[in-house]
């Protein structure tokens, strides 16, 4: 089986990403493999964070049969896999995670076949680095012998190679069964990857990919990734491939009691030369600490190719209106116009620099972008020697006035050919952040030419190219963090919730593929499907809604402030967000959300909704919201004990033109909202 090219993630030495790019992981096997053996040569070099593990993430710490990380813990105990995965100090799981499988029964048959009990596992490190650790854990029961090797990553990233043998020459088993007892209340909110490739997912009609784990369970054909969490931290479980597994009926079984249940395989046998072998990973949540909620105040292009003219007006007034807005941050180039259009024309490089340095100094980062659908053998920037090996299979296509553009992989040479031009943008044009419109994530491909997807008897099929997005972004990560100040990488994901990826994204932007559909206004699409999807703070990645439905700016911003996003409207509510988000160190407050039982501040109408920044003594920063179509009238309400305060009172108000507010009283048009300062009031 040909390598998945996966580079060796280790960072311990100067040059890492140099090295990184010469060392292929297979997944399947973990052998180095020459099949990109070459590939190396042209890497960047010099983006390198100098041994230890880059900021904000700490060393990894090995305990006995542990792993920590950053926020985060495995527990081995006695198990082939974790029996405890901890984020914040609270247990993701009610039990340990296990291997069952049943196995014909000799000599006599039965009908469900013989489960097998495992005897206590070794665990044994083989690398130990502060940023990778690799282990093997191994387990014998009656009729087989199993083994786990694990790698492990800085940012809580960790891969599992399950391989089970039998004992005897060959054995026949019933089943083979990964699973996850979840704690309930850490297995309310789901989201897994769209099981159809993106261009065949018809949103429309086909059930959505988020929401609120029904009473009943939740059970779903092979996915490659199944995130289940709450709205503070969650588990991903990820597979690049479904090579090899035949699930009996669902391949995901989490019943009322949130066992999760991953069926590996139905009846099958194994020998000694054909064990059973799978591999897939886990990754906790949240995977670094929280920025601000104001911290990254992203807007699409603000400024363009006319800026760049030999005699174009100063951009520093538009600029700085921008910034009186609110926006910090914004895309204003192509990454392929830039590299190669500023390394042959000197005027175009030095205008660049011109206007990368008046967004400085207005306080923006400008970014340059990258679309999956820049590549254009015709047309505008085209990398050299573009193939169809580079591109997605089956091959997406816009066709476009300016030409046809075409999708390419992160599993082919774009990845490569990306890798050079961001560090060359960032090197020779200080450029200060990518907008990734795209790349960030894996999509699924079958281009067996960069070694996505398989075929056998039963077709062709698409795998899910998880390592090579999360090598890319890794890297990428490095690159804008080996000058001065921090790059800023923000990573469109519109509905594919890939951590392993985005990890290394500063923030994410969702929602394009539900543009115009509001929760809880549509059939399909629930707050709770927009929390599991969209609100960021379960997995440390801040997230922004991005903005397209221009129609209904207030629902919008009711909205974002509703879940602790910036509102990125930059009509007046995100200065003013800011502003009232700043004066009242919001930063550090306790967010208590609509979703939980009490609040500090609440309303006498249950149609509103409503969530706080708690400061206990101090008071709240409130929004209240109308996500209903009609209006609404009410009464603020104050928990008293909550708040810490004797005499609770609104102290300052900003509101949205669908608002009225006289005292306490509220009168809320439909997606009206309003942000109210409580504190204590005259005795
Ligand atoms: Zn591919």
């Amino acid at each position: 089986m040909q390598g998945i090219g996966f580079g060796d993630l280790g960072l311990e030495q100067a040059g890492a990403v140099a090295r990184a790019a010469l060392i292929c992981i297979s997944m399947l096997g973990w052998v180095a493999t020459a099949a990109h053996g070459d590939r190396g040569r042209d890497a960047p070099a010099e983006a390198v964070a100098a041994g230890g593990v880059p900021h904000p993430w700490t060393p990894l710490v090995v305990g006995e049969r542990s792993v920590s990380c950053w926020n985060r813990v495995y527990e081995f105990a006695d198990g082939l896999f974790p029996a405890r995965v901890e984020s914040g100090g609270a247990d993701l799981l009610a039990g340990p995670m296990r291997l069952a499988v049943k196995v014909d029964p000799r000599p006599q048959p039965t009908w469900s076949g013989t489960d097998q009990a495992w005897s206590a596992a070794s665990f044994t490190v083989e690398r130990s680095a502060p940023d990778v650790v690799e282990f093997t854990t191994r387990s014998t029961s009656e009729a087989l012998t199993a083994a786990c090797r694990w790698r492990f990553e800085f940012d809580g990233f960790s891969l599992c190679e399950l391989t089970v043998n039998p004992k005897a020459p060959s054995e026949i088993v019933r089943r083979i069964d990964l699973v996850l007892p979840m704690q309930p209340r850490f297995a309310r909110l789901y989201h897994h990857n769209p099981i159809k490739p993106i261009a065949q997912w018809d949103l429309e009609n086909d059930p959505f990919n988020s929401g609120g784990v029904p009473a009943e369970g939740l059970f779903l054909p092979f996915v490659n990734t199944l995130w289940l969490g709450d709205e503070q931290r969650g588990l991903q479980w990820f597979a690049e491939s479904d090579e090899g597994l035949a699930p009996l009926g669902h391949f995901v079984s989490l019943d009322r009691e949130r066992r999760l249940t991953l069926n590996l395989t139905g009846t099958r046998r194994i020998t000694g030369t054909r064990p059973f072998r799978f591999v897939f990973g886990l990754m906790a949540g949240p995977v670094k600490p929280m920025l601000p909620t104001d911290a990254v105040r992203w807007a699409w292009q603000i400024i363009g190719d006319e800026s760049l003219k030999p005699d174009c007006p100063d951009p520093r007034p538009r600029l700085e209106a921008s910034a009186a807005a609110g926006i910090n941050s914004s895309f204003a180039v192509n990454i392929t116009e830039l590299v190669q259009r500023g390394r042959r024309d000197r005027e175009f490089g030095r205008a660049w620099k011109r206007l990368n340095r008046a967004a400085k100094a207005a306080g923006i980062t400008l970014q340059a972008c990258i679309s999956w659908s820049t590549m254009d053998p015709e047309h505008r920037g085209t990398p050299e020697g573009i193939t169809r090996d580079w591109l997605m299979q089956p091959e997406l296509g816009m066709d476009l006035e300016e030409g046809l553009l075409y999708y390419p992989c992160v599993g082919g040479d774009f990845r490569e050919w990306f890798l050079r031009s961001a560090e060359e943008a960032f090197r020779d044009f200080d450029l200060r952040g990518v907008y990734l419109d795209g790349p960030g994530i894996a999509v699924l491909c079958s281009n067996r030419a960069h070694g996505c997807g398989y075929e056998d008897g039963r077709g062709i099929h698409q795998t899910l190219p998880i390592l090579a997005a999360r090598d890319l972004m890794k890297r990428l990560y490095l690159i804008s963090r080996a000058g001065p100040e921090p790059g800023l990488i923000v990573a469109h994901m519109s509905g594919f919730v890939q951590l392993p990826s985005l990890s290394f994204a500063d923030a994410t932007l969702g929602t394009e593929h539900i543009a115009g559909w509001y929760p809880d206004q549509h059939p399909r699409y629930t707050l709770a499907g927009f929390r599991a999807e969209v609100r960021g703070h379960q997995h440390g990645i801040p997230s922004l809604w991005l903005y397209k439905n221009k129609d209904r700016p207030t629902l919008y911003a009711a909205l974002s402030l509703l879940h602790d996003l910036v509102p990125t409207t930059f009509d007046g509510t995100t200065a003013a967000f800011t502003e009232a988000y700043r004066s009242f160190g919001a930063s550090d407050a306790r967010w208590m959300g609509y979703w939980e039982p009490m609040w500090p501040v609440g309303t006498s109408d249950p149609r509103l909704k409503a969530g706080s920044y708690l400061k206990p003594g101090v008071g709240a920063l409130t929004t209240v919201a109308n996500l209903t179509q009609e209006e609404v009238r009410a009464e603020l309400t104050f928990d008293r004990a909550l708040l810490n305060l004797k005499a609770p009172r609104v102290l300052e108000v900003v509101d949205s033109r669908e608002t009225h507010i006289e005292g306490s009283a509220l009168r809320l048009g439909p997606g009206g909202w309003v942000l109210v300062r409580v504190g204590e009031g005259p005795e």
